[in-house]
Parts: structure tokens; sequence; C-alpha cells
């Protein structure tokens, strides 16, 4: 509902509503009713008690380490994470938070480096860039038993694919501008978990931050969430086939994604995911980046750029001419390429990737 501000009939109505004696609304900042049909679907998808939506991704990441973490906390971050976040928990030890990033597939060894300190372990899985799954459960219990919160960006599975709260996680994280809105056209963020923590997150995270939903993303955002189960349909039949074609090819030296992984990563898959998200990194043969430049350019049905989950498909190389040093310091090759599938057809996709690779790699 395309409004800031709710008016009341009475000003006793009033009070009693801002004094949490009647439900009504009161202002978009806190609540609006378009934005609260699309916290309750999220929330039931999820299988959490409630979900609060923010403007974006990064809006609901930083609005839950803010209203979880006090000075002295540590955080546990494993394997590869959103650099954003990471950027984020660098800024947060100017406030008196520590943390660390645990570079492993393995959750018994992630726990290790748990601490006397620790009261958040954030993760990804499949974790970006590399696409590798955790168990999820190992790692929820592990926390559990000594009292600390789990935290998952759940963005690549969309809950559909994935449902970590019924795995002992206690807060599920999206990026919503990805799968969920699902055609490019905003940008959304949304937290799910136990109405305690939820509703902690929202009063010192959403209404102090401010990172609040616009009424017209969130109509987006439903709107894109009508039509996600057949997209999703279709994006995990159309990686498979285009992975298929990939895992041929003798020019790709890699492919990054949970179907072409380790056993050990299948048999992880196999156990927490109910279908194929179409993100997934690859890289070449050849360490030519100019090469790799070549191939990105020749492609004629991807568009270059940041962001993904749309309709369109879309690729971009890691390096961009000067972060060699960076993408060492990140355990990527020279050559690591992100693409994406959309929900479109894998043969269009597959000779379109087939010509590029010719052109670029002769
Ligand atoms: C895009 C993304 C984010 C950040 O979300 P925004 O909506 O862009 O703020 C966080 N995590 C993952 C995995 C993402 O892909």
């Amino acid at each position: 509902m395309m409004t800031s501000a709710f008016h009341f009939n009475t000003i006793e109505e009033y009070i009693e509503t801002i004094q949490e004696n009647r439900e009504a609304f009161v202002y978009t900042r806190e609540s609006n009713p378009t934005t609260k049909i699309l916290e309750e679907k999220l929330a039931q998808l999820e299988g959490g008690e409630k979900c609060t939506v923010f403007s974006s991704g990064m809006g609901a990441i930083s609005a839950t380490l803010f209203s979880l973490l006090k000075k002295g906390d540590h955080v546990l971050l494993i394997n590869t994470i959103y650099s954003t976040t990471q950027v984020l928990l660098k800024q947060l030890e100017s406030y008196g938070i520590s943390w660390d990033c645990v570079n492993t597939v393995e959750a018994s060894v992630a726990v290790q480096h748990i601490k006397e300190t620790t009261s958040l372990i954030y993760f990804e899985s499949p974790s970006t860039q590399k696409f590798e799954l955790l168990d999820i459960k190992q790692i929820a219990d592990a926390a559990k038993s000594r009292n600390i919160r789990t935290i998952i960006d759940n963005t690549w599975c969309t809950p559909l694919f994935q449902t970590p709260l019924k795995h002992g996680i206690d807060l599920v994280i999206h990026s919503c501008s990805k799968y969920i809105s699902g055609h490019s056209d905003c940008v959304c963020g949304a937290v799910i978990g136990s109405k305690k923590l939820v509703s902690r997150i929202t009063q010192k995270g959403l209404i102090l931050l401010g990172a609040v939903n616009s009424p017209m993303n969130s109509f987006l955002t439903l709107r894109g969430l009508r039509t996600l189960p057949v997209r999703m349909k279709s994006c995990h039949q159309v990686i498979q086939n285009v992975l298929d074609y990939l895992l041929e090819d003798t020019r790709i030296e890699q492919i990054f994604h949970p179907y072409c992984s380790t056993p050990q990563q299948k048999q992880l898959a196999e156990k927490y995911l109910n279908g194929f998200g179409s993100l997934f990194s690859i890289v070449f043969k050849e360490k030519d980046p100019e090469k790799v430049f070549r191939f990105v350019n020749s492609l004629e049905s991807f568009v270059i750029g940041v962001g993904w989950g749309g309709y369109e498909s879309m690729v971009l190389p890691s390096f961009k001419g000067n972060n060699q040093e960076e993408l060492n310091q990140r355990g990527l090759d020279i050559t690591h390429t992100r693409l994406y599938i959309g929900p479109t057809e894998a043969e269009l996709v597959i000779e379109d990737i087939q010509q590029a690779l010719d052109k670029a790699f002769v």
C-alpha cells in the first residue's frame, strides 16, 4: 500500500496503538500492509515463525548483525562469503567485534575455530564463488550445544530448494533481489526465524537503521514470488543440461557447482537440496585473461554485470585487470568466471557458450 503514514479516527485509537494494546499500522518504516503479506509468505515458505523484509539483502544482513552483536563478541564465518558481508564485518571491528573466516568445507573443522567469545556463526551453503556445501545440521548442533546463534544466507537456494530452519539454524537471510523477486527489477532482502529473534531485529535493526522496503518493492517481490516455483523448476532442469555439456568440454578445467562436485559434496546435496540453483563458476585450462574477456564479450544471450536471479542469463569474470593479488588471497583462479543461467532453453545456452568458446579459445 503506497502510503507512508496511517490515519486514526480518534486520538484514543492512536494512543492505544502506539502503546501496543491494539494492532494497527502506524508508519511504513515499521510496517506496511503489502510488506506484511510478503513477510507472512516468506516466513511460511522457510517454515519460520516470523519474517522481516528490508530494502536490500545487505539491509537484512547489517540489521541482523547490528542488533544481535555487542562489544567483545566474536563472529565465525565459514567458507567464502558474499564479499560485502565481509566488508561489513571489517567495519564492525571498530565497534569492538572480532571475526574469523575459516576456509573449509568440513563442518567438523570449522567448529574447531569456535572461541570462548563466539556468539554467532554465519555462513552460506552453497558458498559464494565456489558453491561448496556445508553440513548445516552439524554446524547447527555444534552451535546449539555452546549457546551460539547460527545464520545462513540462503539466497542461492531460495526456500524452495533448501529450508535451513528445519535443520536447527536460527536465522535465514535472503537477498530477494535475486531469484525471489526474480525479474531484476527491485532490490529487497529478508530475515526469517523465531518470533523472538526476528522481533529483536525489527526493533533494533529495521526501525533504528531504517533499511525499510518500499511498498512498491514489496509488491514487485510478491509478484515475482508467484512464479518462483516455475522459474526454479526451469533453472533446475536447464542448469543440469548446461553442466552436462560443460563437463565434456576440454577447454574448461573446473566447474564450481554442487552437481559437478566431489562425492562428499554430492552427498550433502542429496541431504539438503531439493533442487539446483543455476549460478555457478568455471575456470579455464588456458590461464589467459584476455581469452576469458573474449569469451565473455562473445556470448550473445548473456548480459555482463552484477546481480543474478532474473530473466536474463549473466556472466562476470572475477579478474578485473588489476586484482590478481586479491584473487590469490581469496583462492580464486585468474580465469574464474561466474555464470548465471536464466529460466530459458538449455539448447540455446549451450549453443551460445559453444560459439563463444570457439571464438575465444581457437
Ligand atoms: C546479492 C547477494 C547479497 C546482497 O543482497 P542485496 O540485495 O544486493 O543487498 C547477499 N548474499 C548473497 C549470496 C547475494 O547473492
